[in-house]
């Protein structure tokens, strides 16, 4: 391959990069729940910087007071949400689907921020409200 020129060269290489950095963050088995609210590796590195809380950072990676956690800890015999057996207790089950929430999901429905819950998956509003809004301790 040959290249008009170092700049051309050094966009080449980097878009491989993030091509390769994509493949592996769809692919991986680690990270889940982070891939959940960032999937877009292009989309992350173009938004908004995000300041992380102590907070923030459990509900991100889904490592907080979360039923998967809890079992990941042994500190549970499973990740099951108390109130709906058949789900995993996990930020997206706690933000999209669980009535133990729905007060709270229906705050950051009606907020007028931009974004809404079933855009969860292209996130930096949506799940800026989710953490504004939420009731995560
Ligand atoms: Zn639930």
């Amino acid at each position: 391959m040959t290249f008009d020129s170092i700049r051309h060269c050094r966009e080449y290489v980097n878009l491989h990069a993030l091509d390769r950095w994509q493949y592996r963050w769809e692919t991986s088995t680690k990270g889940r729940i982070s891939f959940e609210f960032f999937p877009d590796v292009f989309r992350r590195l173009e938004g908004p910087p995000i300041t992380f809380s102590h907070h923030k950072s459990q509900v991100l990676t889904g490592h907080g007071n979360f039923g998967i956690h809890q079992l990941r800890l042994g500190k549970s015999e499973n990740s099951l949400c108390p109130n709906c057996p058949d789900f995993d207790d996990d930020p997206v089950h706690r933000i999209l689907e669980c009535p133990l929430f729905r007060e709270v999901q229906e705050r950051i429905r009606e907020s007028p921020e931009p974004g809404h819950l079933t855009s969860l998956r292209y996130p930096t509003l949506t799940m800026t409200k989710c953490l504004v809004h939420f009731p995560w301790t």
